[in-house]
């Protein structure tokens, strides 16, 4: 008994590993064919992505050359074609007052906007811009990339009406209720609350917002925001760019209880690729690299040391990665339902990646990882660009229906 244990012992791992390894390599080749073939079929449709002010930071459209493979970026024509990216909203972010010095937010939104329509006439055989979901089904049809518009930062309004109404015109098709900080009107995820949520010109503007068939975005918004946004808005809304908070614990991430009031808005919420919001272990070190770095400027450090010590922390930091991501797009299935769950990778707005999610190359790896797991191709379909597109064509419903009610507006 005991010979003939040791020689299963001794025979089973070898063949495990052989049975493993053969499958391995030739499941995994099959699904990332069958993704490429789906991808073929639905435009796939990625909620934010902050390239414009990464080359707005490289000196503008004129200065970086998007038709080429850039080294220090995750985004870029051969890139979004590699990972067939269908439509993107491209971020308009607007700093805030205290980042990076914000003090005329429309006039930098202006010039984000500006800067995407460039960036978008200026490679017109990839790219082309897109208002509607029937722009987005065209341009896929006619093999471009969709350039659609989002403001990050609802400070860019200056608190005007007139302002919101006139970068609908220019083509803003959602913008994100407030960024890091709160504004006069809407409080953060990610700042101290002085509204408890939305003001009542705050209401105003989600009201406007789907007057006009502007999505409602409440990625970076306190829970409270979410709650009182959910319930003015009579349009679907979104979340651009957030994952699921019971899997990575992060303010920045929607919890289960709102998940769960997704479906009855009609909304989706689009899963964020930051390593600090997919995995736990990655949010807990960089509360503890933070802590440590703020310790260190209370006793005086110069910003080399700071910069030394970030560097190590960062070296012995825990990766996310892509299995993880994955996980969040079935946790917020689970919670939301299939119809209400889409990507929104944040590429070119984070600083760290995970592992096997490097740049809009790799979408393709996610679909087939999700295959692996036992998705269906209808779901999938769903999944990557037809949650996003129904959202889009509701929202332009909801904006008709409203616009037939005539409303004063004194400008
Ligand atoms: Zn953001």
């Amino acid at each position: 008994m005991a010979v003939r244990l040791g020689l299963v012992l001794l025979v089973l791992p070898a063949a495990v590993a052989l049975h493993l390894n053969a499958q391995g390599a030739t499941a995994a080749r099959d699904y990332r064919a069958e993704a490429l073939r789906i991808l073929k079929t639905v435009p796939l449709v990625d909620g934010h992505n902050d390239i414009p002010d990464a080359i707005r930071s490289r000196g503008g459209p004129d200065s970086v050359d998007f038709s080429a493979t850039q080294l220090g970026l995750m985004t870029d024509i051969p890139k979004l074609r590699a990972g067939m990216v269908g439509a993107q909203f491209w971020a308009a972010y607007v700093p805030t007052t205290t980042m990076h010095g914000g003090e005329h937010p429309a006039v930098y939104a202006l010039e984000q906007v500006g800067l995407v329509r460039r960036l978008c006439a200026r490679y017109p055989r990839d790219l082309a811009m897109a208002y509607t979901a029937d722009d987005v089904e065209r341009n896929f049809r006619a093999r471009k990339i969709s350039c659609l518009i989002g403001i990050e930062g609802g400070h860019a309004i200056e608190s005007s009406l007139g302002a919101l109404r006139m970068f609908y015109a220019l083509g803003v098709r959602y913008m994100t209720l407030t960024h890091w900080e709160t504004t006069d009107w809407a409080d953060a995820a990610t700042d101290s609350a002085k509204h408890g949520g939305l003001t009542a010109f705050g209401e105003q503007v989600v009201r406007e917002m789907n007057r006009l068939g502007m999505l409602v975005d409440i990625s970076h918004v306190s829970d409270n925001t979410m709650l009182d946004a959910l319930r003015v808005s009579t349009a679907p809304v979104i979340f651009s760019h957030s994952s699921a908070r019971s899997i990575s614990n992060h303010v920045r991430n929607v919890p289960d209880s709102i998940l769960k009031l997704v479906p009855a808005n009609g909304g989706v919420v689009m899963v964020n690729f930051n390593p600090g919001f997919v995995s736990e272990a990655v949010r807990v070190y960089e509360d503890s690299a933070q802590a440590r770095s703020n310790t260190l400027r209370a006793a005086g450090a110069d910003s080399a040391a700071l910069a030394d010590s970030a560097k190590a922390w960062a070296k012995r930091a825990p990766h996310a990665t892509l299995q993880q991501v994955a996980d969040h797009i079935e946790h917020i299935r689970d919670m939301a339902g299939i119809d209400h769950v889409g990507l929104g990778s944040d590429f070119d707005g984070i600083t760290s990646v995970p592992d096997g999610l490097e740049n809009t190359s790799k979408f393709p790896d996610l679909v087939a990882e999700l295959l692996r797991r036992g998705w269906k191709a209808d779901d999938v379909k769903k999944l990557v660009g037809l949650n996003a597109l129904r959202v889009m064509r509701d929202a332009a419903k909801a904006a008709r229906r409203l616009q037939s009610a005539s409303v004063a507006q004194p400008y």
